[in-house]
This record gives structure tokens, sequence and C-alpha cells, in this order.
């Protein structure tokens, strides 16, 4: 099926406000593309939580502090679109980046304290780009849920607190993680790695998962953290850039496994860099 494709953000608005007029409710799913089945896992969340499914497709400059990083971003809208045949996905909202930042375009959205912490601290500039581009698109769209990948937990935190403190009337959905089956994390940027690369990826999660027995083990996060972190480097990434125990609500730092938690780690291969999380207080089912 042909996907209908809008790129005016009139015509995205007036689209979900008709659809309201009757009684709808739309769901909102943004990528970046190069979509993989961590994406199509959150439009078969949309789908079950709303009547409409909207899919944006924008490669946000804003939130890439690293120029090489955003030209090396796969775009292939075609490749893009017949992924997403198959899903019933109402409209492919795909804007240039004229119709995002217009000439003249100055405001910013920043969530404090964000870019003080894990991939935050990492990437300058990153998160402020992440929360002015979903905050456009929510007002711009008027979806009545919007889904994100746990994937990507800090950025799911963000957004779930700049929508309570703007009181942006949109509900967020979390959706779990997809990976292949050696559980590498499923990312756009893994199409970049090389083939011994592609080998040694997976131990990211492999090393989360071992430091998460180590914790419920009782051995002292502080020390696991250090030992995971030094194992990733034996196993071959040329950089962790973090690799940490945190709150799953507010993401604060923890020094003991007393309140729910996320193990969190963002580590280089070469030029790609990898993120991961796991839960941190129980082994999954
Ligand atoms: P991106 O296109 O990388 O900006 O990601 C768009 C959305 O897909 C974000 O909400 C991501 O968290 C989510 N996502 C990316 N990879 C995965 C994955 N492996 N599993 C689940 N969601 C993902």
């Amino acid at each position: 099926m042909t996907i209908k494709t809008l790129r005016n953000i009139e015509e995205i608005r007036s689209c979900v406000n008709r659809w309201r007029s009757k009684g709808a409710r739309t769901a909102l799913v943004p990528t970046m593309g190069g979509l993989h089945e961590g994406h199509l896992s959150l439009v078969r969340h949309a789908r079950g939580v709303a009547d409409h499914v909207v899919v944006s497709l924008f490669v946000n400059p804003t939130q890439f502090n690293n120029k090489a990083d955003l030209e090396k971003y796969p775009r292939n809208e075609e490749s893009d679109r017949s992924k997403l045949a198959d899903l019933d996905v109402d409209v492919l909202f795909a804007p240039d980046a004229e119709e995002m930042y217009p000439k003249g375009f100055t405001t910013e959205v920043t969530v404090a304290g964000a870019s003080d912490i894990l991939c935050g601290k990492h990437r300058p500039g990153h998160f402020d780009g992440v929360a002015t581009i979903v905050t456009k698109l929510f007002l711009q769209t008027g979806a009545d849920v919007a889904c994100f990948g746990e994937k990507d937990f800090q950025q799911l935190s963000l957004v779930r607190r700049l929508v309570q403190d703007l009181n942006i009337p949109i509900e967020i959905a979390g959706v779990p993680t997809v990976r292949e089956k050696d559980g590498l994390a499923m990312s756009s940027r893994n199409v970049r790695l090389s083939a011994t690369a592609r080998k040694t990826a997976p131990k990211l999660n492999a090393t989360l998962v071992k430091a998460r027995n180590a914790i419920l083990e009782g051995q002292k996060i502080s020390v696991v953290c250090k030992t995971a972190i030094a194992s990733l480097e034996e196993a071959g990434f040329s950089k962790v850039d973090y690799l940490e125990l945190r709150a799953e609500d507010d993401l604060d730092e923890l020094k003991t496994l007393d309140r729910p938690a996320r193990l969190l780690a963002a580590a280089w291969i070469g030029d790609v860099r990898l993120i991961d999380n796991i839960i941190a207080n129980k082994v999954p089912d």
C-alpha cells in the first residue's frame, strides 16, 4: 500500500484535526529514518493505542553535535516507505529542513540538567536539539499519544519531563528495545559497523547483563561499573563514554539498588557510537 506523504505543517495539522473532530485518536511515531524492526515495533504499538498513526521522518540537524555523524546518517525515504507499507500507517510526515527550521528560526527548548549527565555530557547540544524538535512535532501534529523507544532511555525520560513541564497535552508511551538475535540493540547506525566491529558490538549488551547480574548478587556498584568498562575496552571498544546505574524515574545516580533502576552505557567502536540500557532490578523472564 502506498502511504500518504505530507511535507507541510498546515497539512498534517488539519489532517489530525479532521480525525479528532470525528472522535478518533492519533499516535505519532517520531523517527529519523533508516528504519529497522525497532522503529516498526513502535509503529505496531502506536497502532494498538490509537485509531490513526502518523510516522514522522526528519533527520534533525540540530541534535547532531558531530557534523560527520550527520553527513553519514542513512537517508533513504523510498526504502523507509516500503518498510512501513504493510503496517497500516495513515500518514508519513516528511518535512524538509526549511519547513522545520525556516530562515530566522532562533527558539530552543532546553530541559535543564539533561546536558549534565550520560549522553548529554558527551554530546553537547544534542538534547536541546531533541527537545526542540519533539516539541515542534507535538505542536505541529497535535497527536494524542507519541511512542518512543526505551533504547534511547535518557531521551524518553527527557520527553516525559518536557511534556509535563510545558503542559503539552500528549501521552508518552515507552516501547521496549528490539534486539538482534545476539543481543545488539537495533540502531540505524549499526549499518556503519565493519564486519569486525559488528562481532564486537553485542558485547555491549552482554557486558550490561553481566554487570546487572553482579549487582543482583550484591557486589559493590562502583566496582561492578569499573570492571564492566574495563572489560568493554578489552573487548575492542575504543572508548566508553559511560556505564552507570541510574534511577528509572529521574535518572539520579544510584550507589545502592534501592529503587527501580537502569544500567546504561555508551561506547565507541571506531567512529560508531553505540548506546544501550537494561532494567537493573531483576533478571527478565
Ligand atoms: P531514531 O530514528 O533513531 O531517532 O529513533 C526513532 C525512535 O525509534 C526513537 O523513539 C528510538 O528510541 C526508537 N528506537 C530506535 N531503536 C530502537 C530499538 N532497537 N528498539 C526500540 N525502539 C527503538
